[in-house]
């Protein structure tokens, strides 16, 4: 039986065609060459896309969780860049917007965004500080009639395409977020190169010197960019890390199963070897898992149940642990031909470790979930 009612699978051979034609076959150019082309954005922006979840009364699509989710894993499945730009421009900005932004960024900014007009990034990590987001170092000051911010923000997912980027700051105690612009003045955005995966995916290094911007710029409410803006933005940009891995690790596994039937050695296909198998086995059982934990996740999602962020860490967690086996896997199956920096697994193999520490290392993913755990066990497994 299938695991999605015909609508879903329907969405699902849409979004699979549309990658195979226009994202698989460039992937490992955009890959090498360190940046996606613009013409994918605008074609990812033409299908809707970048705003799939923002309600049609701002230009979106208006989908649920489950939709989302299985965009996020065809994606993944066919290049982690292409997800990687869903993830921030589509989750932790436009989503946390929808649910966060004033009326009148609402009403102005979320339907460029759900268009694609303006393609928007989330600034929280800096050169000092990841894991332990609340000790940001950046800082805004309020004047009358503008806040100043100084600081860097390091590892900017798009940054270097980004229109927009939700810039986390500090005043004393208070933390705050904000909209700012890359051509306010005092902004200055430096391409990362040289990452080991999703290479493609933009990263920038931005600098803020004395950047001054209007007080409607204020994202969310003051003092607030914990509590409201981040702790939401992380846990949507989790849902699509954790279904875009579940798309790395049916990719490794699918590849896999081709090669499997294929090559042969002692004069038979090594997928009659047994230790084939148990890797195969081992990948299946992976993959289903991180499937049932992210459609799981999705359902959980849409009810707004208050153990929401608990599951999608759970999927999350999984997810990336699976992607990260399933592709070390897939390279060993493949043997040379899997080392070859053309060969599509090898990418895999490199997108899939970095699933593992965005939004959240599988360590603090680890400490979330045990945390939870020993106070609400059947809250999780029930
Ligand atoms: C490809 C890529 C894209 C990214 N995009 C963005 C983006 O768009 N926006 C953004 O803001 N950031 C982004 N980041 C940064 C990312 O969020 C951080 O790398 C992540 O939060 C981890 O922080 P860190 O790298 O500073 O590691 P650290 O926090 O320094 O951690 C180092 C190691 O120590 C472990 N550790 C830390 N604390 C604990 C603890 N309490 N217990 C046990 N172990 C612990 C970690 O799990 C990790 O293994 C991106 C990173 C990468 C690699």
């Amino acid at each position: 039986m299938a695991l999605l009612e015909a609508a879903y699978q329907e969405f699902r051979s849409e979004v699979r065609e549309f990658c195979e034609r226009e994202i698989v076959p460039h992937a490992e150019k955009w890959d090498r060459e360190e940046a996606i082309s613009e013409d994918i954005i605008q074609k990812l922006a033409k299908k809707g896309y970048l705003g799939l979840t923002v309600p049609g009364e701002y230009g979106g699509q208006g989908k649920d969780s489950l939709y989302y989710a299985i965009l996020n894993e065809e994606l993944g499945r066919a290049c982690s860049s292409v997800r990687s730009l869903v993830t921030v421009h589509g989750s932790l900005v436009s989503e946390t917007m929808a649910r966060w932004g004033t009326r009148e960024q609402k009403s102005t900014l979320l339907p460029r965004l759900a268009k694609g007009e303006l393609i928007a990034a989330y600034g929280l990590s800096e050169p000092e500080v990841g894991s332990d987001a609340k000790s940001v170092e950046t800082s805004y000051q309020e004047h009358d009639d503008y806040y100043e911010l100084n600081g860097q923000k390091k590892w900017i997912t798009f940054a270097t395409r980004a229109d927009i980027i939700v810039i986390v700051a500090k005043n004393g105690e208070h933390v705050s977020t904000f909209l700012v612009h890359r051509t306010d003045p005092g902004v200055k955005i430096e391409k990362i190169h040289g990452m080991l995966g999703t290479s493609a995916s933009g990263l920038g290094l931005i600098t803020l010197e004395n950047c001054r911007i209007p007080k409607d710029r204020l994202f969310g409410m003051k003092g607030m960019g914990f509590i409201q803006i981040t702790n939401t933005a992380l846990d949507n940009g989790r849902f699509s890390v954790a279904t875009g891995a579940l798309g790395i690790a049916l990719a490794s596994l699918e590849h896999s199963i081709s090669y499997a039937n294929e090559r042969k050695t002692f004069g038979v296909p090594i997928g009659d070897h047994q230790l084939i198998k148990k890797k195969i086995a081992d990948m299946t059982v992976a993959v289903k898992a991180a499937r049932l934990l992210c459609y799981h996740a999705a359902e959980v999602r849409d009810r707004k149940d208050p153990s929401t962020y608990v599951h999608t860490t759970l999927a999350k967690y999984h997810a990336s642990k699976a992607a990260t086996m399933a592709a070390t896997e897939a390279v060993q199956i493949h043997g040379a031909v899997g080392c070859l920096n053309t060969h599509p697994v090898q990418r895999l193999f490199r997108d899939a470790r970095i699933m593992e520490i965005i939004e959240g290392t599988s360590e603090i993913q680890q400490l979330l979930l045990s945390n939870y755990a020993l106070k609400n066990l059947t809250d999780i497994i029930d």
